[in-house]
């Protein structure tokens, strides 16, 4: 399933596998001046392909190295000739070989599939991306992967943030995202004269330094409570269940894999870290 919305010159394509005739766990990919961020899921790549047929492609980046991200890669380098493909160094191996290096829980299988294998050539941080009419600065942002970046057109004031920020009061997590990451994460692009902000899923935002820092203060402080209930012995469940709010379905859906304990866990075990 996929819905296109036009803002400007940019592009966005919402993603998602249907069923029953309706689309479940939507993921965004945008295009703008021949460059495609993000490619949506395995479920949607032939979307993608035919959407983007008559376009003159020329790059792809992605923004991490999530099935959900990467999931037209493939089909798209086939079809376009001379396609690049650009990425975090750390997101390559996963690109060329999603099946052996990304092994999927069975809601992944379901919502987003296997991605095609893909080649990708290394983006730097700080580098920048000249389209014919924009420049992107490549901004990297660990923390919901080891491999994630944003990218920023300073002229334009866009940003686009992948999945660093998809909305603004995380309840749940999983297991391999750090929470600690995600907020320096969000400090590094919190503070750039932005005017829209195109997330990897969620809705566009018109304010991005307002959402950007109120989602920072939301989890400092949330950060703060759980080490404090942490440091009085409670146990992460019991954390998650005082401050998270009720169950989700999502974490039935998982199976836990995103959870709120998972949240808490992420605030205690990378606080070391930090
Ligand atoms: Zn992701």
């Amino acid at each position: 399933m996929l819905k296109i919305t036009r803002y400007g010159p940019v592009l966005r394509f919402d993603l998602s596998r249907s069923f029953a005739g309706r689309g479940r766990y939507w993921t965004a990919a945008y295009q703008v001046d021949g460059m495609l961020v993000d490619t949506g899921c395995a479920h949607t790549a032939s979307e993608v392909e035919r959407v983007t047929q008559k376009e003159n492609l020329t790059r792809i980046v992605n923004t991490h190295s999530h099935e959900d991200h990467i999931g037209a890669n493939g089909i798209l380098q086939r079809r376009v000739h001379g396609l690049e493909i650009l990425a975090h160094p750390a997101a390559l191996p996963v690109l060329a070989d999603p099946r052996r290096t990304q092994p999927l829980q069975p809601y992944r299988r379901m919502f987003w599939g296997w991605p095609e294998p893909s080649v990708g050539s290394p983006l730097l941080d700080q580098e920048i991306i000249q389209t014919e009419r924009y420049r992107f600065r490549v901004i990297y942002t660990p923390g919901h992967s080891p491999d994630h970046i944003c990218l920023y057109e300073q002229d334009q004031g866009w940003l686009f943030t992948g999945d660093l920020y998809v909305g603004g009061r995380d309840r749940g997590l999983r297991p391999d995202f750090d929470i600690w990451q995600i907020i320096a994460s969000l400090k590094k692009i919190a503070g750039l004269p932005a005017t829209m902000l195109f997330p990897g899923s969620a809705r566009v935002r018109s304010h991005p330094d307002e959402a950007l820092k109120s989602k920072i203060a939301y989890l400092e402080d949330l950060g703060q409570r759980v080490l404090e209930l942490h440091h009085r012995g409670w146990e992460a469940g019991a954390i998650a269940r005082a401050l998270c709010g009720g169950p989700m379905f999502i974490e039935l859906l998982t199976l836990g894999h995103f959870s709120r304990r998972n949240l808490a866990l992420s605030f205690i075990r990378n606080y070391e870290g930090k």
